[in-house]
């Protein structure tokens, strides 16, 4: 894609002013002495044998002086006349001299080029740079001393054959469909307009953080043959108040001159805030958020000017920005399924080389609610690891062991455990596993590990969903409570202690629990109420508590009797099953890995003790 920029000239018009100045003030003073014909002071003597040379071309008498110069008319010569030399004029012209005027004085085409245009150009050269400068500092966002000018600073982007096109965008079907039919009605209103359709002005793509929102907007622009504006809500958010306002201004401006084409405000949250009267409030914000409410009132969409926006929280928009006429259309943006993360592995495959027995499924089965961001990450970090270890593809390996660079952090190589903490890691990491074995509807185990990563883990077990998981039982997120708490129980008994080790895995289960009493109704004692609200879904995932204190003590209490419960359920599985523990743990501690394979062997070596269900 190339870019085009609007700039903005008014500032250099002083500039221009002040060179034209200094010019007109040195042609008044400095220039007409250099520009002058240098005349030289001879002897009359000197003037006569030049004559008798025949060296002599054209003979200026006035009054005293005798002005004259050699037969190629190069230099001027000045000499004082004499009063008695009275056959001066005869000589003259019988050795060939002219008599006539001589301009010392420059013409006027010399004296306009030396005089204005040679010294502009140094100007002109000072101003290009400045300009260059300025626009530079206007896109990048912090050019405060220059943009003051006008201008949007809004990008133009001409569509060319280099852009990202929906191809480049992995899963996201139905983003992209709904997208496409905005680039086919740039593409043809008229086909529109003869149903009578009318297109929303505005289309708001949401979605978690890495999930393809601004790559699909690129791939917009880069399949639509219309100019495309894109901006950053940050943008318009600066240093001077009603700043932000008149770039909304501009911006619109612009776009309706473009007619059709796509205006693309990234990150719109920064300035669609719910206006919440709040005395902190952020006025200059407000006066820019009323702003585009304005001008998307004021444009006409049958034109063709198609505001997009992205954003990862959608709740915090201001619901005026919401309704229709506004951003109408919703584009969902969401994380890939089992399916997404595939292709997109393979959009991204594409880029670096592989091995050819590369199994993608076994990849994005792994990689879990991964975005597409991680994705794409992932596949970089194998191409790296295949670098540093010298080959000239990445393998299988390098991919899965890249998945879990991205989970948990890199292998640490230096932390040294202690002989006794290295046991209890093994213990502890075994206990999840064996938990999550011996329930039914808990996903296999793939792999458990207790070499210590960057992230601070000490270990991991991972666990992988054979397909895609839309809906939880109440069971089954039971069973996920007790796998949480299986690693402290195998801890206390074998070792008959605990450790810090097990405080994400307390996190984990709580919030579960929470979430089962609050959110999703499964507590006796409440049943179908929800004391929780989601606030922010896609970052995280922070919740609003909503009930009377008395209450909340009460919910406190169930979730504290549900995770209990459950580590005690945790507690049976890993006592009936110690000679498996043991085993296990024992492997574990000695080859620091184990693979799903492995442990289902280990598992299965003595008579198989059946599943304990909840
Ligand atoms: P956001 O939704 O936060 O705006 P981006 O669009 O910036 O995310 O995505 C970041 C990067 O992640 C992209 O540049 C791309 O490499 C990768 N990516 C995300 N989603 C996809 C996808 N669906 N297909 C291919 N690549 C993707
Ligand atoms: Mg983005
Ligand atoms: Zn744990």
């Amino acid at each position: 894609m190339q870019e085009v920029k609007q700039p903005s000239k008014k500032p250099l018009i002083f500039y221009y002013l002040i060179a034209m100045l200094i010019l007109m003030v040195l042609n008044m003073t400095f220039f007409p002495a250099i520009l002058e014909k240098q005349v030289k002071e001879v002897s009359y003597t000197d003037f006569m044998s030049m004559t008798y040379e025949n060296n002599i071309g054209l003979v200026q008498i006035e009054g005293e002086e005798i002005t004259f110069t050699d037969k190629a008319q190069e230099n001027v010569y000045q000499t004082v006349a004499i009063d008695s030399d009275t056959e001066l004029v005869q000589r003259v012209y019988d050795h060939g001299g002219e008599l006539n005027r001589i301009d010392t004085q420059p013409g006027l085409i010399t004296s306009i080029l030396v005089g204005w245009v040679l010294p502009l150009l140094p100007f002109l050269l000072i101003g290009w740079l400045l300009r260059r400068r300025m626009q530079k500092a206007m896109g990048g966002g912090d050019g405060m001393m220059f943009g003051m000018g006008g201008g949007s600073g809004a990008r133009m982007y001409v569509p060319s054959s280099t852009g990202i096109r929906f191809s480049d965008v992995a899963g996201e079907e139905e983003a992209k469909e709904l997208l496409g039919e905005i680039v086919d009605f740039l593409h043809d209103p008229e086909k529109y307009r003869r149903i009578g359709a009318r297109l929303p002005k505005g289309a708001l793509l949401v979605g978690p953080p890495g999930t393809g929102k601004t790559l699909l907007a690129k791939a917009v622009a880069g399949e639509a043959n219309v100019p495309f504006f894109s901006i950053a809500g940050s943008e318009f958010v600066e240093m001077f108040v009603g700043r932000g306002a008149a770039k909304v201004r501009d911006l619109f401006k612009q776009a309706n001159e473009k007619a059709p084409c796509i205006v693309f405000i990234d990150e719109i949250d920064t300035i669609g805030k719910k206006r919440d009267g709040q005395l902190a409030g952020n006025d200059e914000r407000e006066q820019t958020l009323n702003q585009l409410l304005t001008e998307m009132d004021g444009f006409d969409g049958s034109k063709g000017v198609v505001v997009l926006a992205a954003t990862n929280r959608p709740d915090s928009l201001d619901p005026a920005l919401l309704r229709p006429g506004r951003f109408d259309r919703r584009i969902p943006v969401e994380l890939p399924d089992l399916q997404g993360r595939i292709d997109i592995l393979k959009v991204h495959a594409k880029k670096i080389r592989l091995a050819e027995d590369v199994d993608f499924q076994a990849v994005a089965k792994t990689a879990a609610g991964a975005s597409g961001a991680e994705l794409a990450n992932i596949v970089n970090e194998a191409a790296l690891r295949a670098v540093r270890s010298g080959r000239q593809y990445a393998t299988q390996e390098d991919l899965q062991e890249s998945v879990e660079v991205v989970i948990a952090g890199y292998q640490k190589k230096s932390r040294v455990l202690s002989d006794q903490e290295k046991k209890i890691v093994a213990y502890h990491e075994t206990g999840h596993a064996l938990v999550a074995a011996m329930q039914s509807h808990s996903a296999p185990v793939q792999k458990i590990t207790i070499i210590p990563r960057t992230s601070g883990a000490l270990g991991y077990t991972l666990q992988v969903d054979e397909g895609d998981h839309f809906l939880m039982s109440k069971e089954e997120l039971l069973n996920k409570i007790a796998t949480y708490t299986g690693g402290r129980a195998a801890e206390e008994l074998v070792f008959h202690s605990i450790t810090t080790g097990a405080s994400n895995d307390i996190e984990q289960a709580t919030k579960l629990a929470r979430a089962m009493v609050t959110r999703y109704g499964m507590s006796e004692e409440f049943g179908f109420v929800a004391f929780e609200t989601m606030t922010n879904q896609y970052l995280g995932g922070d919740t609003a508590l909503a009930c009377s204190p008395e209450t909340q003590a009460r919910v406190d209490e169930r979730v504290t009797e549900l995770v209990t419960g459950q580590y005690e359920k945790a507690m049976k599985i890993l006592k009936e099953n110690e000679d498996k523990l043991h085993r296990l743990a024992q492997y574990l501690y000695v080859h620091e890995t184990i693979t799903g394979q492995e442990f289902m062997n280990l598992l299965e070596q003595d008579a198989p003790s059946g599943t304990v269900s909840p």
